[in-house]
């Protein structure tokens, strides 16, 4: 087969069929079981005659990894996806979200977004690859892995540490980005090129315990109380990473954002304000959200007994910094917004700082080429997701990690974002086949 004579209605329904099959996969984390998912997709590889195996990081644990081998003159490509996705209340939905369900135009279930459709249009990029023979100076290999949902420690975090070849990839693309939002003129990709590092803390608090029949200053619980209040109010001071300069800059055809993205640009302490004109929640949340570290109290424990003042209790927190923050630094802005509260100390959970990719690297250019052939009217800007991916452990001097499925959203950016980890998840059929057209000409753009 040539890629003139490439048949995307059959690529369409071969996609939408897989993916059906693929949602109906029970892949809950916890607790994953992404071995079943990874069997799936090793029949399919198989089936194509496509060098693949399952690597076990833990019972249970399944990550598939399949290639398309190139010369190797070059470093090889990575094209990313988790098997794994998060709970679903299933009485919330209106069709099972395991059914895998074909209604209409739209495939129904908990992955169809988060990420089981970028595995799909991956997966049919290595099919085409392989039919259409195209030679390739760089390995092009898939990994569908498990765990990103909890932290990745069963996923990428073990394949970086016992697979030597995750270190040496040149770019990785994976999901966390590529959403296209539609405006009047033009439709603009957003392309993750990093990520807030995620601070996890617990505050402990202590004090003199007592008879509850008799009201002490020092009980913890109102020390505890007070550091929540504080936090919860705190507004973190607005810096601007160089990344959101970019985005600001690639807005700048739009003329109905345009002017608001200036004015934060001029007064930056009034953020808040001026992004109340965006005509968009979603995207005012995520302009946020790049523009600020955020403390979130998450967790509260203390006390064991209605009459008992007890001696020690806990709140955790949930600190995103941006790019250039050290944990140490976000320890001391902890501390000013506690102050004058007595007697705690601020314990790790797990930190990391943020990880960032360079967006002049040479893929960016592929990407919009690629965009733009398929939508003339594709833009292509970077972003900092608030969320962490998988990308983080993949991120270094050498490896150049990038979110970026692209799919373009009519409509709300709020109401898509409301689908990830959200009731009523669904992708359309030709979102479905748009990745894997835009997908396939990057990879070939790329390695061929
Ligand atoms: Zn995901």
């Amino acid at each position: 087969m040539d890629i003139q004579t490439i048949n995307w209605q059959d690529v369409e329904e071969k996609a939408t069929t897989y993916l059906s099959q693929y949602l109906q996969i029970n892949t809950t984390n916890p607790p994953g079981n992404e071995i079943k998912g990874a069997r799936f997709l090793k029949d399919i590889f198989d089936h194509e005659g496509i060098e693949n195996e399952i690597v076990e990081s833990g019972p249970g644990r399944g990550n598939l990894v399949a290639r398309i081998k190139g010369t190797g003159n070059k470093p090889p490509l990575l094209l990313l996806s988790h098997i794994d996705v998060v709970p679903a209340e299933e009485e919330k939905w209106t069709y099972p979200p395991f059914s895998g369900k074909i209604v209409g135009k739209e495939i129904w279930g908990r992955g169809a977004l988060d990420c089981k459709s970028l595995g799909i249009m991956e997966t049919l990029t290595l099919i085409l690859l392989k039919k259409t023979n195209v030679l390739l100076k760089r390995d092009v290999v898939m990994a569908a892995t498990a765990d990103e949902e909890k932290g990745g420690q069963s996923g990428v975090a073990w394949l970086c540490k016992n697979r030597p070849e995750f270190n040496r990839f040149e770019v990785v693309i994976n999901e966390g980005g590529g959403v296209g939002l539609v405006r009047k003129t033009k439709n603009f990709y957003l392309c993750q090129a990093g990520e807030k590092g995620a601070c996890w803390f617990r505050i402990i608090f202590k004090g003199t315990p007592g008879h509850g029949s008799i009201p002490r200053e020092d009980n913890c619980i109102l020390a505890l109380g007070r550091s929540i209040e504080a936090l919860g109010r705190y507004h973190a001071q607005i810096k601007m990473p160089q990344i959101v300069e970019r985005f600001i800059q690639g807005f700048s055809e739009d003329e109905e954002i345009a002017p608001i993205l200036r004015n934060l640009l001029k007064e930056p302490v009034r953020a808040e304000e001026i992004l109340e004109a965006m005509p968009d929640e979603g995207f005012k949340k995520l302009l946020l959200a790049m523009i600020h570290n955020t403390f979130v109290p998450t967790v509260v424990k203390g006390g064991e007994k209605v009459n008992v003042i007890p001696s020690e209790c806990y709140c955790e927190v949930d600190c995103r910094i941006l790019p250039g923050e050290t944990i140490e630094g976000v320890k001391k802005e902890i501390a000013r917004i506690l102050d004058g509260i007595p007697q705690y100390t601020i314990q790790e959970i797990q930190c990391a700082t943020a990880s960032e990719s360079d967006f002049s690297h040479e893929i960016v250019k592929i990407f919009r080429e690629a965009l733009v052939k398929h939508d003339p009217k594709a833009r292509i800007i970077p972003f900092i997701s608030s969320g962490a991916t998988d990308s983080r452990y993949l991120r270094n001097g050498k490896t150049f990690a990038f979110g970026f499925a692209p799919l373009l959203v009519e409509g709300d950016l709020a109401r898509h974002q409301d689908m990830v980890h959200g009731h009523n998840e669904r992708i359309a059929k030709k979102d479905l086949v748009f990745g894997i057209k835009v997908l396939f000409d990057i990879v070939r753009g790329y390695c061929a």
